[in-house]
């Protein structure tokens, strides 16, 4: 301890002002999504790059922990200080760059999504990577979840878009990882290992990001279906058919009949709640009008109801509808788990059956929404904490879910990543030679385990742990889902 106060004397030297520790300050960093709180002893809010640099060398002499953090938005417990130590703050690293004639773009860590996607539009460009938390998630939290989105099956996920990146290593040293090329063979790949890395093998100071030119126009559809099998057919027939979607969300018929409760309205008029697809198309207007009209054809064919929104405000309100599903399922206990698994798009009907089985042998509240275009399903699990017999069995359920994704030759997570939330189930998913080559990659780029230690992969039970009682700034309530 005496060498902990000794570093952090040093940091508070070097740094001054960014180094926050009252006890209000470290509390609000002291969680993420997940709720669960971990401890710190100073959080520093960075306000230049290189003091990452500092921060890191004086971690690595004095062997502190180090969890780096953007927006906090990690529903996994990625950005909770589990093991104490600081926590580097890079949320206000939150300036970038357009490089027009090249269609890229510099980022600091801390720039929110959405902000950067306005700024680009306004030149007709596109960023397209975009997580539902895009109004308050960082690129530089983006970039270490390889975070997916919903525009992902026609887009792809943050990693098709990360040219270069430069950051720390663990022991305070600069690297830069590929260039602003669109194509980069020269040695090894260490900015795609970056990615996705949770924070855990370096802390990025600066993405460079290939932009697209933004698509003319955007129509969308809701569509209600009789059965699973239909509504799930649609990423594979609708490929099949030339038509490709910029948006393609599914949501069970549980979740529909909760959110129908929540928000006291049909979503459609006098249809009972059945599986719903939310499409989108994007593109030129020739391209919509015709991928329109054979998506209708389709829906006409197939579906039991169907609205389309032809403008902006329409199509928020065919949002909302996907946006309430989560909300509606929040209110039914005090936990929620969120799963966010991936399997083969054919094999997405198997997992929602599975699913139902569950549902009904556990006598649990689980929902499913979420990327069927790219077999990304969120699977819900609600619980009360407080009724220890109800946990065990929502714990049972959610390992008989990741049991089942594996045998789906599926993963446990298609976007959220691993953090502490899927730690129990990470040994399952890997065989010891791939944890072993995991672990040597982590053990040579950070020898003395400084970067956000414990996560990925030590084995940590959320469940067994008290969840904070505390709103986040992006929780809110609902608002109507039908025109009025
Ligand atoms: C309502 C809601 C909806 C969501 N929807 C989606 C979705 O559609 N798709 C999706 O993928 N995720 C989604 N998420 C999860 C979350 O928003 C993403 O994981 C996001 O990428 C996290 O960004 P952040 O800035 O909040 O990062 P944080 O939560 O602060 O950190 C996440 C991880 O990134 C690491 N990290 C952060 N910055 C850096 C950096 N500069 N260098 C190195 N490591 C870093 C942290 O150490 C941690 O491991 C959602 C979350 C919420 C609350």
């Amino acid at each position: 301890m005496e060498l902990q106060d000794q570093a952090l004397g040093i940091l508070k030297q070097q740094l001054g002002r960014t180094v926050c520790e009252t006890k209000n300050e470290l509390q609000q960093v002291s969680h993420d999504g997940l709720k669960i709180q971990g401890s710190l002893s100073a959080y520093i809010k960075v306000e230049k790059a290189e003091q990452v640099g500092e921060v890191l060398s004086l971690a690595d002499q004095y062997e502190i922990p180090i969890t780096t953090r953007g927006a906090g938005s990690s529903l996994t417990g990625a950005a909770t200080p589990i093991y104490g130590g600081w926590v580097l703050d890079l949320s206000a690293l939150n300036r970038f760059e357009i490089d027009e004639e090249n269609q890229l773009v510099r980022c600091q860590p801390g720039v929110v999504v959405s902000d950067l996607q306005k700024e680009v539009g306004k030149l007709g460009l596109f960023y397209p990577p975009d997580p539902s938390s895009k109004d308050f998630c960082t690129i530089g939290g983006n970039v270490a979840c390889n975070a997916g989105g919903l525009r992902c099956v026609k887009y792809g996920v943050t990693r098709d878009y990360v040219l270069a990146l430069s950051g720390y290593l663990a022991n305070g040293k600069k690297v830069r990882w590929g260039r602003g090329t669109r194509k980069f063979a020269t040695g090894y790949n260490l900015r795609d290992l970056w990615i996705g890395s949770e924070g855990t093998l370096g802390v990025v100071t600066e993405a460079t990001l290939r932009l697209v030119g933004k698509p003319a126009d955007r129509i969308t559809f809701l569509a209600a279906f009789e059965e699973d099998a239909k509504a799930l057919s649609a990423p594979l027939l609708l490929s099949r058919m030339g038509i490709k979607p910029s948006i393609l969300e599914y949501m069970d018929k549980w979740t529909i009949n909760c959110l129908q409760e929540y928000v006291e309205e049909e979503v459609f008029d006098g249809i009972e709640p059945r599986p719903v697809l939310l499409i989108e198309l994007d593109g030129s207007v020739s391209e919509i009008s015709e991928q329109s009209c054979h998506l209708v054809q389709w829906l006409k064919e197939s579906a039991l109801d169907y609205r389309v929104a032809e403008n902006e405000k329409d199509a928020e309100e065919l949002w909302e509808v996907r946006r309430q599903g989560s909300s509606s399922m929040k209110q039914l206990a005090s936990t929620k788990l969120n799963e966010d698994v991936v399997v083969p798009l054919n094999r997405q009907i198997e997992l929602v059956e599975f699913v139902e089985g569950l549902r009904r042998d556990s006598s649990l509240k689980i929902g499913v929404f979420g990327h069927c275009g790219d077999g990304n399903l969120h699977v819900n699990f609600m619980y009360d904490e407080d009724d220890l017999e109800e946990t065990s069995r929502a714990v049972d359920a959610l390992s008989q879910l990741m049991s089942k994704v594996i045998s789906l030759d599926g993963a446990i997570s298609g976007e959220h990543g691993i953090g502490l939330a899927k730690t129990p189930f990470v040994r399952e998913q890997f065989n010891d030679a791939e944890l072993g080559v995991m672990k040597a990659i982590k053990s040579t780029l950070d020898p003395k385990g400084i970067l956000n230690p414990g996560k990925i992969f030590d084995i940590f039970k959320p469940w067994e742990q008290t969840k904070l009682k505390v709103d986040l700034p992006w929780e809110k309530s609902h608002q109507k889902i039908k025109p009025s």
